[in-house]
């Protein structure tokens, strides 16, 4: 069985050389959907609570959140970093809070103090799709991520190989045989 969690995900990008007002930057309200399989954990009768998906990956989706993605090939990117140091928000604000946590792949970089992730690739759809499991695969038993922004949507399946034990009592991933939440250990 899977547990469904979306998010919303507003963000400024733009399509670098693509032939199309794309490549103009321009904002999204981004849908992204994640969805998680496994065994029902029979203790809580659920895969996995769905407040627990939101908490591990908005960690790092905040990111993405009032955020500007750019490849890194975009001329764009030295001009608004320049910007950023003049007015003196490169290295963060006061009011930027809502930060996640910073994190270097392959595929993207993120700096939550500039609100800015760089990515290797242009960020489409798909190309978020890739950035998203590459940056949660690990963390959660993703069984297929969706992504929707504007006219554009993609979605890709993959078959999680594991099954994670989880606590019975709150449903949460337990780390070496004890619940991180409530203190239940496993015999
Ligand atoms: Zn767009
Ligand atoms: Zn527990």
């Amino acid at each position: 069985m899977r547990s469904i969690t979306k998010f919303d995900l507003q963000y400024a990008h733009r399509f670098y050389k693509f032939q199309g007002e794309a490549q103009y930057l321009h904002g999204h309200t981004g849908v992204l959907t994640i969805e998680v399989e496994d065994t029902i954990e029979p203790g809580v009768n659920m895969v996995f609570p769905c407040n627990e998906i939101q908490k591990v990956a908005w960690n790092v989706l905040k990111n993405f959140d009032h955020a500007l993605v750019l490849r890194e090939d975009d001329p764009l990117l030295p001009a608004i970093l320049s910007v950023y140091e003049k007015q003196g928000i490169k290295d963060g604000a006061p009011s930027n809070k809502m930060k996640g946590e910073a994190f270097h792949t392959e595929l993207a970089v993120a700096y939550p103090d500039a609100r800015l992730v760089v990515t290797k690739e242009t960020m489409t759809v798909e190309g978020m799709i890739k950035i998203v499991y590459d940056l949660l695969k690990d963390k959660l038993n993703i069984a297929r991520i969706t992504f929707t922004s504007g006219v554009n949507a993609a979605t890709q399946e993959y078959t999680p190989t594991k099954s994670v034990d989880r606590c019975p009592l709150c449903g949460v991933a337990l780390r070496d045989g004890v619940c991180p939440k409530c203190g239940y250990k496993k015999h």
